[in-house]
């Protein structure tokens, strides 16, 4: 921790729930959990459904799940914004009270005029303080039967100025910002206001954010220092760009993260990858879920985009499921291989995991490779029949089954051995037998290492399936 670093950190996530957690959502929210668990301090998280048309209880599960999914429980919350309205109102009337803020009676179509008038000069269009009070000034009479908004009184003059955590210096005039509406005519608080109330009262040390909140933090910064609120420190993260250089599309990354749980990501390797999109440590592409918390610092952080590779992801993804244990994994695959319509349980599955584990970049694939074990054999196809069960062949696999059933010990050791002495005995190359054998006992002509695939079919149904193949 540096010297400049509270005693005690607190970070949050503050989502709106328009729709699923996605990429660019899921680094920002771990990043902030990775920073507040680095400095062993307090992970918040908010949820912003003050948009009442674009918030759903749907997004608001959706996020839920995904940081659930990802191992990112939140220390404090969820909160919302919704239950804390009559808070906002309380500052508000606050703020009206001390002079910070100001009932303005002009009507949209007024503003809409103000601002024609400045782009007309040549000015940056913006509301023109009719309503602010200010020393000596008279303000005109209030409008009948109108109902005023609240707006901010923004400082006219000078310069609003944070030393961002991943971007550096910025600053921004005060002359470029409106007096902002805090509170609309039915008295509900506007976006950037709920913002400033929260990270206020959730004593918010450092808010990580993407970077097209830039343009809000001057407004917020001013906003708190209005309140007599420390100041958080701010960081911005730079976008996520798809694999193309452009905006995450939807065929790359602009989806759910719980899509890829669907695909079969482990929740470890999406952690891993995401932590490397705009952050790193050295050249360390894989590391822990604990040493990227021990790691975690914002020096590292990029001040550039970083960009989305599937295949990397894909890359991260096999690491972890050949670093997994056999039985977690199969425990992970046995309900894909049922919603394929397998048996997980027909099978020794923690040897399947250990036979396919290190050739699979998702767990689909393994459910998938899976199912040679866990579906229910139907015999075989006819045209494999013809091809490759000739008469040369049986011969060989009728051979090959007795010297089987006369097997001591079913191992894959003992099966390697048999397969190759058999091929001495023949006088025949390796695809003569595999390729029968594996028609023969699974229906198919490729399958990983036949040693191997017969130890785990278990002595009973490769003998009874070698048997019914020779019967024809
Ligand atoms: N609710 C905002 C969003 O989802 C984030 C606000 C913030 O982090 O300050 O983009």
């Amino acid at each position: 921790m540096t010297s400049s670093t509270p005693a005690v950190v607190r970070t949050r996530f503050a989502p709106s729930p328009t729709g699923y957690l996605h990429l660019g959502g899921a680094r920002t929210a771990l990043f902030s959990w990775a920073f507040a668990r680095h400095h062993k301090g307090v992970f918040v998280l908010r949820i912003e459904d003050t948009d009442l048309e674009r918030s759903t209880p749907e997004a608001v599960q959706a996020i839920l799940d995904g940081m659930n999914w990802l191992g990112m429980q939140p220390d404090e919350g969820p909160f919302y914004q919704m239950q804390r309205i009559d808070r906002y109102r309380e500052v508000i009337a606050k703020m009206l009270d001390e002079g910070s803020a100001y009932y303005c009676y002009s009507s949209p179509e007024e503003v809409e005029a103000m601002r024609e008038k400045a782009r007309a000069a040549g000015k940056k269009p913006r509301y023109d303080g009719t309503w602010r009070p200010e020393p000596g000034k008279t303000l005109p009479p209030v409008p009948e039967g109108r109902t005023p908004v609240v707006r901010f009184k923004t400082p006219l003059d000078g310069v609003t100025h944070w030393n961002d955590i991943v971007k550096g210096p910025i600053s921004f005039d005060n002359t470029e910002l409106d007096d902002l509406i805090i509170a609309r005519p039915d008295g509900t608080p506007t976006y950037n206001f709920c913002v400033v109330v929260d990270d206020w009262d959730m004593k918010i040390t450092h808010v990580l954010r993407g970077d097209d909140h830039i343009n809000n933090t001057p407004r917020q910064i001013n906003i708190l220092r209005a309140l007599g609120g420390e100041l958080p420190q701010y960081g911005h993260l730079p976008m996520i760009l798809g694999p193309d250089g452009e905006k995450l599309s939807k065929r790359h990354g602009a989806v759910s993260v719980m899509q890829y749980d669907d695909e079969g990501y482990l929740p470890e390797a999406m952690i891993n990858y995401l932590a490397r999109l705009g952050w790193s440590h050295g050249n360390d592409e894989l590391f822990s879920r604990e040493q990227l918390v021990e790691w975690f610092d914002t020096r590292s952080l990029s001040k550039s985009a970083s960009q989305w590779d599937p295949k990397k992801l894909n890359w991260v993804n096999a690491h972890y499921i050949r670093a997994m244990a056999d039985a977690e994994l199969a425990r992970r695959v046995a309900p894909r291989i049922r919603a394929l319509g397998g048996k997980p349980e027909a099978v020794d599955l923690d040897a399947v995991m250990g036979l396919l584990k290190d050739r699979a970049e998702t767990l689909n694939q393994l459910a998938e490779g899976a199912m040679l074990f866990c579906r229910d054999f139907t015999g075989i196809d006819s045209a494999l029949r013809s091809e490759h069960l000739t008469p040369e062949a049986l011969a060989v696999l009728a051979d090959f089954a007795s010297q089987a059933a006369t097997l001591p010990a079913w191992t894959t050791e003992a099966l390697a051995d048999l397969i190759k002495a058999t091929l001495e005995k023949h006088g025949i190359k390796m695809p003569k037998l595999g390729v029968p054998l594996r028609v023969a006992v699974a229906g198919q002509k490729q399958t990983p290492a036949i040693d191997a695939v017969l130890k785990i079919m278990g002595r009973d149904t490769v003998l009874a399936r070698l048997e019914a193949a020779l019967k024809g």
